[in-house]
């Protein structure tokens, strides 16, 4: 089998004595769609932060792309083409729509331009907000910006913090819906969500994260069938 493009082994995250995460393990394939699923709290954040090189664990490997990325700096990992997209929709709200895409890369000019392009053909909602600034955008259209802004690194895998976070159901489709267009051209997501339902159904497969240990994991529609799932995560 070809080795995955993420491995995360055995990971302990602790804020100073309290433990978030406790021997945490997960893989996402080249060009799969994960979804990592949780209740508030469980620490879905954490291991996004602890993945990207924002936490330092206090045990355990994380391997991209056939690298060890343990003592890489968080640029440094994004430079190795792994984007982050932090939840709360981290944007710069002064700089216009096309700015903030724009200082999300370290490409010469032309090269960015492209990148904005593509970005806009993913969302086109955002092409007709190219000279607004990111003040004026709607919730949905800003969270649109913040996973633009982490299409700018050229991810091949792409970290998502709770996209869905605060967005009306509409709004939630829409960015759903595009997040699958990301995966359909190539780009392997991992996807953290309190909304598993939406989540089970654009993910290939899933990890269920409770109070800090992955506590099930399997095919996104054998989870789906699953009674605890069903009863923890889908409403019933
Ligand atoms: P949410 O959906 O609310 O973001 P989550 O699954 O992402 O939840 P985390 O934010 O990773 O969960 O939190 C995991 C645990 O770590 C929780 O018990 C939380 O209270 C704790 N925690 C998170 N951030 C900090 C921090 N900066 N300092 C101390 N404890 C923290």
């Amino acid at each position: 089998m070809a080795e995955p493009l993420l491995s995360v082994h055995d990971l302990d995250v602790s804020y100073d004595q309290v433990e978030a995460l406790h021997g945490v393990s997960l893989e996402v394939g080249d060009g799969e769609a994960v979804a990592l699923i949780g209740a508030n709290g469980a620490g879905k954040s954490t291991l996004l932060r602890s993945i990207i090189g924002l936490l330092r664990p206090r045990a355990g490997r994380v391997v991209f792309a056939g690298r060890t990325v343990d003592a890489l700096r968080p640029e440094q990992r994004a430079r190795l083409n792994l984007g982050y997209c932090p939840e709360g929709r981290e944007i710069f709200p002064e700089l216009t729509v096309r700015e903030n895409l724009e200082v999300a890369s370290w490409r010469p000019a032309l090269k960015r331009g492209r990148l904005v392009d593509r970005v806009y053909d993913v969302f086109p909602a955002l092409a007709g907000k190219d000279s607004d600034p990111g003040w004026q955008l709607s919730g949905g259209q800003q969270q649109m910006l913040a996973i633009g802004r982490a299409l700018m690194g050229e991810p091949r895998l792409l970290l998502l913090d709770e996209p869905s976070l605060g967005l009306s159901p509409i709004l939630v489709s829409q960015v759903f819906a595009n997040i699958e267009r990301i995966v359909a051209e190539g780009t392997a997501v991992l996807l953290a969500e309190q909304n598993a339902s939406k989540a089970l159904k654009i993910c290939r497969r899933a990890y269920v994260l409770r109070v800090g240990e992955v506590v099930l994991s399997g095919g996104a529609a054998e989870l789906r069938e699953n009674e605890e799932v069903k009863e923890a995560y889908l409403g019933g």
